[in-house]
């Protein structure tokens, strides 16, 4: 133990305990010295070049609150998952926080950081990742913004989606906002689904109107909220509330979206730009890290974030980034993906324990949790160890609260095991194993250098 914090975990059933001791400010004190010792100690150079695998699974939101409804414990605490926990037996499980509190909580900022890369460097914006989702190239004075089709009634935002406006509609819509900009050679709309859609200012060579301090609000921030404050601000943000107030007589003179109106639904009243970034500045995962990289996901921000790494996005046919996604089958493709001579690291993302928080589901969770864990770590961790030397990480992006049924700040618990990697005395995968933990990194974006970490 590197810390001299005695942990109150002696064995498996400690997870169902519910007493721990959270350390004292002393030792939290302490960990900052002891870090750049315990990291060294910890994972130990590696003398192996290129055959080692390693794999990162990622429980999106995972890291929680003891819930009444579980009994006082968090839903990793509740869960039945051994395989996780036989990670953190063979290794260590430390604290990471993978969002800034200046940034909002999300996948783009959390995951940015979990692969490595901090996201107060390198965040821009979350439109520029999406625009990679969608194949959609940007230039380097190009910026890419979130196009919402939202419903305002009375001035406020009564829907950040225009109730789910359908894909037809939407296109409709967004080839009206097109048609509109015909004077303009900056402006491009792109159709993405329903009311997720994009806007691109193509600068052609000539710096865009926005900057670091051109300020917008996500829509889904403000449901029921006054609009007039929430509007566009500082640079550039004149031209967007511009289109923003074009798009209201054009939505209002489309037939199809008043007949959709006519039957009493929500339907779209303007667009809302929000989410505006250029493409991040990032150097990729192979040059980064000499690693080359494979995401698994059904998660269009995590399929952006992969394709501007250089990572191979592997789509698997069942991932459906919800509770009934086919889990099976996202670890069988994880270890097809290993078994191949082109990937040396392997993500695997699952939406579904960050859905089941959003919907306030503390059981849905933890089912989800439980169906992760024997159908992705522990198959991906038996093929690991067959297979020779490797390492193994758990850690999701951020905290979704099944209380506040949102994305939170704060400390995520992590669990690494593998070649190299010296066990500690953890024997469960939870917050509360985390919070004893001598590693505890302020900075996320540290955890990835150390996974790699080589002689
Ligand atoms: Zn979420």
């Amino acid at each position: 133990m590197q810390a001299g914090i005695q942990p109150s975990k002696t064995n498996s059933d400690s997870r169902h305990e519910g007493k721990v001791p959270i350390h004292d400010s002393l030792s939290r004190h302490r960990f900052s010295d002891q870090l750049k010792r315990v990291s060294t100690d910890i994972f130990a150079d590696l003398r192996t070049e290129s055959l080692m695998k390693y794999a990162l699974v990622i429980p999106d939101g995972v890291a929680d609150e003891p819930q009444p409804s579980l009994g006082g414990k968090t839903p990793l605490q509740a869960a039945n998952i051994p395989f996780m926990d036989e990670v953190a037996q063979a290794g260590f499980v430390g604290e990471a926080n993978h969002v800034p509190i200046s940034l909002p909580s999300g996948s783009d900022v959390g995951t940015m950081s979990l692969f490595g890369y901090d996201p107060l460097e390198y965040h821009t914006g979350r439109a520029p990742i999406e625009a990679a989702a969608q194949g959609i190239e940007l230039g380097e004075l190009d910026w890419a913004i979130r196009c919402n089709l939202v419903t305002v009634e009375d001035g406020r935002m009564a829907s950040f989606t225009a109730e789910q406006i359908p894909n037809d509609l939407a296109k409709t819509l967004v080839e009206l906002l097109q048609r509109d900009q015909c004077g303009s050679e900056h402006w491009k709309f792109y159709t993405g689904v329903s009311y997720r859609n994009l806007l691109v200012y193509r600068a052609r060579n000539i710096p865009a109107p926005f900057g670091p301090d051109t300020q917008t609000t996500p829509p889904h921030d403000i449901t029921d909220q006054l609009i007039e404050p929430n509007l566009p601000q500082g640079p550039g943000s004149e031209l967007l509330r511009e289109l923003m107030e074009r798009s209201k007589p054009l939505f209002a003179a489309c037939a199809p979206n008043q007949e959709r109106a006519a039957t009493g639904t929500h339907t779209a009243t303007q667009c809302w730009l929000w989410g505006q970034g250029r493409r991040p500045a990032f150097k990729s995962f192979l040059e980064r890290f000499g690693k080359r990289g494979a995401v698994i996901t059904a998660v269009d921000l995590l399929r952006g974030l992969g394709k501007l790494l250089g990572w191979q996005v592997i789509e698997v046919p069942g991932a459906t980034g919800y509770l009934d996604t086919d889990y099976a089958a996202k670890g069988r493709a994880a270890i097809e993906a290993l078994r191949n001579d082109v990937t040396d690291f392997i993500v695997v993302h699952v939406e579904a324990t960050d859905e089941a928080s959003h919907e306030g589901n503390a059981a849905a969770k933890v089912q989800a949790l439980e169906e992760i864990d024997r159908h992705i770590v522990g198959p991906l961790h038996a093929y690991l160890k067959s297979q020779g030397e490797y390492r193994l990480l758990v850690c999701p992006d951020h905290p979704t609260f099944l209380r506040t049924k949102t994305h939170s700040h704060g400390f995520v618990p992590f669990a690494v095991c593998g070649t190299g990697i010296t066990a500690d005395s953890a024997t469960t995968y939870d917050e509360v194993a985390a919070a004893t933990s001598s590693l505890r990194l302020d900075r996320g974006c540290e955890l990835m250098p150390l996974l790699f970490r080589e002689a």
